[in-house]
């Protein structure tokens, strides 16, 4: 039986899903944060329950051969899970993770080594700041809800500090409360920033869950706009319970309704509520591998199935007949429509809905794509979009997945229906965290 309190002294053998440390100690696992596999630690028991432990690390013994010293003063901060293991090492684990989610469905191709980045920091174009009463501003401490303040963060842009100051001193000036989750009271919930890299241009939209004094609303919209290179704020009016951080109520307050980015090329407007690639400069590494597996010779009708803004889209218009994207949100699907416009690209089309419910249609209408481009949401696509997949038979299917298990699960289906999975390699769209982004080809041999 394990005890608060007891002192082990473990070998940790592999990670969880959300880059725990696991070790084993009389038959039992012990999960132990911020180890990695390989190290040796004492550790001291926190959570002791019949099957299993949590632990914390009191010393490290002997480190692992990847481990590294940290690069970041807040140390309980839940952000960058594998914030310990040097980038080399992080980059063969994605790739590792990917394999073994692969083999559990008894799939095997050639998987390149990870895309990884030259300069794995502040790549992230997106902040969602978390906001508590105290005012505390912040990201959540590990597997808990409780707020890390953190001014200075390696994988945001460092401007996000700046914006998430000016709206704290405003909430302490004005005596603005902060949402209080416990009772569902209070007011500021959430500050989102969005920094379009090349662009230059920046969107700040602050989540509140009801609307402040008008008066209040004035003071920071003011002292907001003059932040360098700010081009739009929006207030968005969230009240419901819940972890959604944005709800459609979204408005301008200041600025434009979107910003631009720009990736490869190609110029997109985004607005506070579609989707977009959160490290631009692997975006485009991303994209550029979803390409040369699509493998255009530019007489291929091309669906692109979760099209978000139309990014993959436009990448692909240039090398095929048409393209048809196909996305569930309506403002990506306008910013979509506009996008295509603002490249001068006329070969596309969009379409807003539900892939499981558009491409079944379009299919029956007669309208079927010879190479299909999908990156859906962790869990994967539709069953229905499967079924209509296999009817459809496109020679080539380009699957872009931020979730291994559900690549791997769908592939195996694909599978069953006839095709073959290629080749499948990892970008690194998100260092020093679990996430592994992956891009496979899946082929049909007619
Ligand atoms: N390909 C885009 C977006 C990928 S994120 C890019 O690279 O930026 C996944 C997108 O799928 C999101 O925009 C989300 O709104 C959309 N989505 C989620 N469920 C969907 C569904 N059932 N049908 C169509 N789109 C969906």
């Amino acid at each position: 039986m394990f005890k608060t309190g007891q002192l082990l002294t473990l070998s940790v053998h592999s990670l969880t899903d959300k880059g725990d440390g696991i070790a084993t100690h009389d038959g039992r696992p012990v999960y132990v944060a911020g180890a990695l596999p390989g190290d040796e630690v004492e550790a001291r028991v926190t959570l002791a329950k019949p099957r299993y432990a949590q632990a914390e690390i009191r010393r490290v013994l002997t480190p692992a051969p990847g481990r590294r010293a940290d690069f970041c003063p807040h140390t309980e901060c839940g952000g960058c899970q594998l914030r310990v293991m040097d980038y080399a090492t992080q980059r063969e684990l994605k790739r590792e993770l990917l394999l073994g989610a692969l083999q559990e469905q008894g799939l095997t191709c050639p998987v390149g080594e990870t895309l990884g980045m030259s300069e794995p920091f502040h790549y992230r174009n997106k902040a969602q700041y978390a906001v508590q009463p105290g005012p505390t501003i912040g990201f959540y401490a590990k597997h808990s809800h409780r707020l890390v303040e953190v001014d200075q963060c390696r994988v945001q842009a460092p401007v996000t500090a700046e914006i998430t100051a000016l709206v704290h001193q405003w909430m302490r000036d004005l005596a603005v409360p902060a949402f209080n989750e416990a009772h569902h009271s209070g007011c500021v919930r959430y500050v989102m920033v969005r920094d379009g890299v090349h662009s230059g241009e920046l969107m700040v939209v602050l989540v509140v869950a009801e609307e402040p004094a008008a008066k209040a609303l004035t003071a920071l919209v003011e002292q907001l706009a003059q932040v360098p290179r700010m081009a739009s704020i929006q207030l968005c009016l969230n009240d419901a319970a819940g972890n959604r951080i944005l709800s459609e109520q979204v408005r301008t307050l200041w600025g434009k309704e979107t910003i631009s980015d720009r990736l490869g090329e190609l110029d997109f407007d985004i607005s506070a509520l579609s989707f977009y690639q959160i490290n631009p400069r692997q975006t485009e590494t991303l994209y550029r591998e979803a390409v040369r597996l699509a493998a255009l010779s530019g007489s291929e009708t091309v669906f692109d199935l979760y099209s978000g803004i139309g990014t993959i889209s436009l990448f692909l218009a240039p090398h095929a007949a048409h393209v048809h994207g196909i996305e569930i949100v309506p403002e990506a699907v306008a910013d979509a429509e506009r996008n295509a416009a603002r490249n001068d690209i006329d070969n596309v089309s969009f379409h807003c809905g539900a892939a499981e419910q558009l491409v079944p249609a379009l299919y029956a209408q007669g309208t079927g794509a010879d190479v299909v481009v999908v990156d859906p949401p962790r869990k994967g696509c539709d069953q229905v979009l499967l079924n209509t997949l296999a009817q459809m038979r496109p020679a080539r299917l380009v699957y872009v997945s931020c979730n291994p298990k559900s690549l791997a699960r769908d592939g195996a289906w694909l599978r069953e229906h006839g095709f073959t999975l290629a080749e499948a390699t990892p970008v690194d769209m998100f260092p020093h965290t679990m996430h592994v982004e992956t891009v496979a080809l899946f082929t049909l041999h007619k």
